[in-house]
């Protein structure tokens, strides 16, 4: 790999021009990030870190080496030979940029965590969570998510079970809690609700088949993980690659009803919606 910018609210097609969309980075942005990571830093001692959040400052990695960089969920977790773990969240407008070492930053002041090693350096700019913690004590990062989309022991079962503990609840804003699964944003709800016609206020016990819902946000997060911008159309050009999201006032592709766009969630932490009120009930 010579270099990449891995994006987070870059990611292409998740912002409309002169629209004013949250782009928070979904469970694919992050497993695609956390993979780039591990290319360019797993095997390899570090010959230099340098945290710039103030609670870390004086803290070195420098002489560990990286084991593994993986994506739990929207969280990443790089870890090192000496037992320690950094935690890194994206949140919303986090992203990481590899690059050969010794390539100068750009927009360094936005840069909270810098890794080098021999070869490559690993900048992660706008993080809104950095933080080291041992290993073994990840959990407490991490042991609050429901299972995780894209990881190695998804369980749609137990994302099922979960959801189901509060029947009254939206589905809309369920399916954004990652206690109950881990990875998906609103990019991916809007999607995923579109295609099984579902409107995002629905109680979630009205809903018959969980199952299938939360399946199809697994196929469709793990056919983006591996690539840079979402599509759930199969169209991967711009304004072309989502059925409902960022798409409101326009014409649903299947029916032509305008779709629809509001806000839902607890008072404070609303989150975008977008459906076609006519192909979702
Ligand atoms: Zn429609």
């Amino acid at each position: 790999m010579t270099s990449s910018t891995i994006p987070g609210a870059e990611a292409p097609g998740t912002e409309l021009p002169g629209s004013t969309l949250e782009a928070v980075p979904e469970g694919d942005v992050v497993w695609y990030t956390a993979r780039q990571l591990h290319e360019a830093l797993a095997g390899r001692v570090l010959t230099r870190s340098d945290f710039r959040v103030p609670r870390y400052a004086t803290v070195s990695l420098a002489g560990q080496q990286v084991t593994e960089a993986v994506a739990r969920g929207k969280h990443l977790l790089i870890r090192t030979s000496g037992g320690l773990s950094i935690h890194t969240h994206l949140k919303m407008d986090g992203f990481w940029r590899v690059r050969p070492a010794g390539t100068p930053l750009g927009e360094s002041y936005k840069v909270r965590l810098l890794l080098v090693n021999e070869d490559q350096q690993a900048a992660g700019y706008l993080l809104g969570v950095t933080e080291v913690l041992p290993t073994p004590e990840e959990h407490r990062a991490t042991g609050h998510l429901g299972p995780d989309l894209l990881g190695p022991d998804w369980d749609a079962a137990e994302a099922v079970r979960r959801l189901s503990q509060r029947e009254e609840r939206p589905i809309g804003e369920a399916l954004l809690d990652q206690r109950n699964l881990a990875g998906i944003g609103t990019w991916f709800l809007a999607e995923m609700l579109f295609l099984r016609g579902i409107d995002p206020s629905r109680p979630v016990g009205s809903i018959a088949d969980l199952d299938a819902l939360v399946n199809l946000g697994q196929r469709l997060l793990n056919a983006n993980k591996a690539r840079i911008g979402h599509t759930s159309t199969g169209d991967t050009r711009r304004g072309q690659e989502s059925w409902v999201y960022g798409r409101a006032g326009r014409a649903c592709r299947r029916c032509r009803t305008p779709i629809r766009r509001g806000e839902q969630g607890p008072a404070g932490q609303e989150r975008l919606r977008f459906w076609c009120p006519n192909c979702q009930r």
